[in-house]
């Protein structure tokens, strides 16, 4: 018996087992004819494929996802063609139709001319990293999201107030039309904390809120601007139908019915509006100093109305 021979059967062996047993899973594709010499038979568990039905470099591209497969194909040939080792993440299909993420890292191998011969790689399960990647995004949006949000009331905050007014108003110099604005103040809101509690204030304030919204359009927000008070941004909208929005809410919360003082008489708001066609030497907030004294002015002629001019 050849002891060389035997040694490198061992070796053989030795390395197999390695291969094998390791979470990675182990690959070979000869160069020349784009097929596989070697995959590990972990790939069945990973992915469910048979590893007999890995032959050619098309089943690795074809079990890919649809949006993956172009960069990364290009990308692995072009620089295994340049000699590069390199690794890609992408998912791949498995056999019930699933995807998992997968990282394939790829050395090239050479002859002594410097001509690829065949490329090995190990392929990782990366799936659990790049979930854990993809809530993280999910949560970071969700959180962009809440600073932007009333947490009690689930409307605009005034940041997101401020950057909105901001957009409409140039907007609207742009296009010379017209922005509406309504301020909206609870009546006698501290009296009815005091009546009827800070909690019960807490589920009257989400009653208007929701309320407000309801009477947007997709252009408009609503925004708290402080404790009990809201305001209402319409691009784009006439003074008349500012106002009739601003009633028809009126006479909405006033329809809502949630008691005050006593069983006949009901929590309600005052409001004013203003409209403008803003031009370049205008200042944001000159007009919503007119807009808070018109609010003023329906709150010192008895509350529970709308005020749209002196
Ligand atoms: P007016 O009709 O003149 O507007 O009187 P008002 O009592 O509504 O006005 P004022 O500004 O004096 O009081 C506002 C009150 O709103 C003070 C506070 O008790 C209440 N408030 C402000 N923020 C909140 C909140 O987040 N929750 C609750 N429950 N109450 C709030
Ligand atoms: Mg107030
Ligand atoms: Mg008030």
């Amino acid at each position: 018996m050849d002891l060389k021979q035997d040694v490198h059967h061992m070796n053989d062996a030795f390395y197999r087992t390695l291969l094998e047993s390791t979470k990675a899973i182990p690959w070979q594709i000869d160069w020349q004819t784009m097929t596989f010499s070697y995959i590990g038979p972990q790939i069945k568990e990973l992915l469910g494929w048979e590893t007999d039905s890995w032959l050619s470099a098309n089943d690795w591209a074809e079990r890919m996802h649809p949006d993956d497969r172009d960069w990364v194909v290009d990308f692995c040939i072009s620089q295994s063609k340049d000699g590069v080792d390199h690794e890609a993440d992408y998912r791949a299909l498995t056999n019930n139709g699933d995807y998992v993420w997968i990282r394939d890292v790829v050395h090239v191998i050479r002859d002594e001319h410097g001509e690829t011969v065949s490329l090995v790689g190990f392929m990782f399960d990366i799936n659990a990293r790049k979930k854990s990647e993809e809530e993280l995004l999910k949560l970071k949006q969700e959180l962009e999201e809440l600073s932007y949000q009333d947490s009690l009331t689930g409307v605009a905050n005034r940041r997101l107030y401020d950057a909105f007014m901001e957009r409409e108003w140039d907007l609207a110099i742009r296009n010379h039309s017209a922005i509406s604005m309504i301020m909206v103040d609870i009546d006698f809101f501290k009296q009815y904390n005091d009546q009827y509690g800070h909690t019960a204030g807490d589920i009257a304030l989400k009653a208007i809120a929701t309320t407000l919204k309801s009477a947007l359009r997709g252009s408009d927000i609503v925004a708290r601007i402080g404790g009990e008070e809201f305001v209402i941004v319409m691009p784009a909208t006439s003074q008349k139908n500012a106002i009739d929005v601003a009633e028809r809410i009126r006479q909405k919360i006033e329809h809502t019915a949630i008691e005050h003082n006593s069983e006949n008489t009901f929590l309600t708001a005052s409001f004013g509006v203003g409209t403008i066609f803003p031009q370049v030497e205008d200042q944001p907030e000159i007009f919503i100093e007119h807009v808070d004294q018109l609010l003023y002015v329906a709150k010192k002629n008895g509350r529970n109305q709308v005020k749209a001019i002196f």
